[in-house]
């Protein structure tokens, strides 16, 4: 073989004896084939033969099913993000005259999405209050043909009734989607309290890391699975094998990590509640949250996102405030080792029940690092908005 043939050439080697706990990261665009014939009928193999890098590899198989089994599903497909798993789930089941419910507080660019593209389609999106199953049940009409839920919701948490509203869909005959980002399989199992399919985006507590986008969708009925990963095919839409390598690796700590999160969560929240520049901590795990007793019902734990609600007094020197912290980073997302916080506006991305509270929740992302220098800045958030607020100048009328 000429030496340019041997730099091109990949040389097989022995794998006998060789074993390791991680996965590998299998990288492809082209599959070789043994021979013409098998080439011919590589499409005829089904969902699990490789037939070209887009359609996966063993290390995309590989975190697909660690993520189905976790869910119970049927099977689990991947996309470049969570929104993009959102997106082409919403895509590939509605068509041009359909309708989709979505909550209220949905995840912002679902909303941006549903309004601009699905409405461009012909899809009609109408938003209901999460928390009030007869107003939804009273909208549902012969076009609705999916519900979408996202619970806890975005930024102000409120726990939906899943399945209520899944028994409400499918009397209607329509599909059911989840987004679970918050609680992980984990902590919440959609596809057990009658979602038909289940997002999460992969981005947060999953990768961990705060380095890779990534979203996964997970579905309980064989031919919808079918039917959704042939629509990624054709819009060609897949994911990096390097990039699962980082999505796996995270998964492995993710129990540890979110169970830290939320117990650390707790002692940040006991300094919070109750002050007097504090309205209200959103936080499904807390009593007198929006949805507690459903999520007693029906999930196995908390995440260690929250939100909180500052009086009147305090909020419009929040965003000032976050100049004092030392440990909390200010930016969007969550679920990483580093600590979060992100002022939120609210009333901007309502339709159905007007936000009447001041326009802008601190959601705080709990973090890996120490649990006293995230209490400490904590206090000095507080010391901050005390010295802004004296208790004369308005902290107690
Ligand atoms: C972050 C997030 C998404 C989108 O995930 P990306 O991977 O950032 O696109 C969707 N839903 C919820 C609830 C999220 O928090």
């Amino acid at each position: 073989m000429n030496e340019w043939t041997r730099c091109v050439v990949t040389p097989e080697i022995s794998h006998e004896g060789y074993a390791s706990l991680g996965v590998p990261v299998y990288r492809a665009s082209t599959i070789p084939f043994a021979d013409a014939g098998t080439y011919a009928k590589r499409l005829q193999r089904g969902d699990e033969g490789y037939s070209y890098g887009l359609y996966g590899t063993p290390t995309t198989r590989t975190l697909e099913q660690k993520i189905t089994q976790l869910h119970g599903g049927c099977r689990t497909l991947l996309a470049p993000s969570g929104q993009a798993a959102i997106a082409l789930a919403m895509l590939q089941l509605l068509q041009h005259g359909d309708g989709v419910l979505i909550p209220d507080t949905v995840y912002p660019p679902v909303r941006d999405f549903a309004d601009t593209d699905l409405a461009r389609l012909g899809i009609h999106a109408r938003y209901y209050a999460p928390t009030d199953v007869d107003a939804l049940a009273a909208m549902i009409d012969d076009r609705t043909r999916m519900i979408w839920i996202e619970s806890p919701g975005s930024t102000t948490m409120e726990v939906q009734d899943m399945s209520a509203i899944a028994d409400l869909a499918h009397q209607r005959g329509a599909l059911v989607g989840c987004d679970n980002t918050w609680a992980s399989p984990l902590y919440f199992k959609p596809l057990r309290h009658g979602a038909d399919f289940v997002v999460e985006a992969l981005t947060k507590f999953f990768g961990g890391h705060s380095d890779v986008l990534m979203g996964a969708l997970t579905i309980k009925d064989n031919a919808i699975a079918t039917r959704i990963r042939a629509g990624l095919g054709r819009m060609g839409v897949g994911v990096s094998p390097d990039d699962c390598s980082l999505v796996l690796r995270g998964m492995e700590t993710m129990a540890l990590r979110m169970d830290h999160g939320a117990r650390v969560a707790g002692r940040l929240i006991q300094r919070l509640q109750g002050h007097r520049l504090v309205s209200r901590i959103l936080y499904a795990a807390l009593p007198g949250s929006p949805g507690h007793d459903l999520w007693k019902r029906d999930f196995d734990g908390a995440s260690g996102v929250f939100s909180v609600v500052f009086t009147e007094a305090a909020a419009p020197h929040v965003g000032p405030a976050l100049g004092v912290l030392k440990t909390f980073a200010i930016g969007a997302s969550w679920g990483g080792t580093r600590s979060l916080v992100a002022p939120m506006p609210v009333r901007a991305v309502r339709s159905v029940r007007d936000w009447t509270e001041p326009d802008l929740v601190l959601r705080l992302s709990v973090g890996l690092e120490d649990e006293d220098d995230l209490a400490d800045d904590i206090d000095r958030l507080i010391d901050f908005l005390e010295a802004q607020c004296p208790i004369a100048s308005g902290g107690l009328h």
